[in-house]
């Protein structure tokens, strides 16, 4: 079963392709939970939950009674149709962890209709899971904007910081660019060895570093320092766009 949490057409806020009207699917479940980054969410149970700033897709305890069960490609492609979305648009899985269904008939299934119709498709991953590019060739088609998680994460580097799954997706697929959420406390934590460690395993990725936060006012915080940090390192730098304009509102 493939779980879905939301979607929503808007414009791409972060990485390279920022300002690209595109379709997002928000797929429940990941492989962390990057309590580090400490944003907090009330479930309906009432109970606070740390994570992410999309805490509310990844712990299935507290939030999995809102997430759509799918049982059928046929199910995702109908969302297409719940939008006028003009030809070729972007269409964005982010999570969560997409990736957790990397292997799955109906999601690669579903991979390839999008294809089929013309749309680049984009994979929002934390970079630690691979996908067998010959059994599924339709994943040499996309493009992965691999957000590895570093120390300020919480996770530990093991699981985190997977090489091998770097130089794969990095090399095989048809676009790959890093992206690091990185907050003003933690840019002396070593994340510059840390993101160079990342970079050896594709040295020709691009990076774009973006501020940790789950509000406007978290990000806020932590832009100059990041913006001192990227030029600096020669980094670029990304803004949150929808969190700058939306804030804290999810599917926009
Ligand atoms: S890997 Fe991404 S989606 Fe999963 S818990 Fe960490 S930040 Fe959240």
């Amino acid at each position: 079963m493939i779980y879905l949490v939301e979607h929503f057409y808007s414009i791409q806020g972060e990485g390279k392709y920022v300002g690209t009207p595109s379709l997002f699917l928000r797929f429940g479940g990941c492989n962390m939970r990057c309590e580090g980054f400490g944003c907090r969410e009330k479930a309906d149970d009432g109970v606070e939950v740390v994570g992410c700033d999309t805490v509310y897709a990844v712990n299935k305890e507290h939030f999995a009674h809102n997430w759509i069960g799918i049982s059928q490609s046929v199910e995702l492609v109908n969302i297409l149709e719940l939008y006028e979305l003009p030809d070729g648009v972007d269409i964005v899985l982010t999570g969560g962890e997409p990736l957790i269904y990397a292997n799955d008939e109906i999601f690669v299934a579903f991979l390839e209709e999008l294809h089929k119709r013309g749309h680049r498709i984009t994979f929002e991953t934390n970079g630690s899971l691979g996908v067998d590019f010959e059994k599924h060739p339709i994943y040499k088609e996309c493009v992965f904007a691999l957000s590895v998680k570093l120390l300020n994460s919480g996770e530990s580097y093991t699981k985190r910081i997977r090489g091998d799954v770097i130089f794969s997706l990095a090399s095989q697929s048809a676009e790959a660019f890093f992206k690091f959420s990185i907050d003003a406390d933690s840019i002396n934590l070593a994340l510059e060895e840390e993101i160079d460690e990342i970079r050896s395993h594709s040295p020709k990725t691009k990076v774009y570093c973006m501020p940790v936060g789950g509000s406007k006012k978290e990000v806020e915080k932590n832009t100059e320092p990041l913006i001192e940090f990227c030029k600096a390192k020669g980094y670029n730098f990304s803004d949150r766009l929808h969190i700058r304009i939306w804030d804290e509102n999810k599917g926009v």
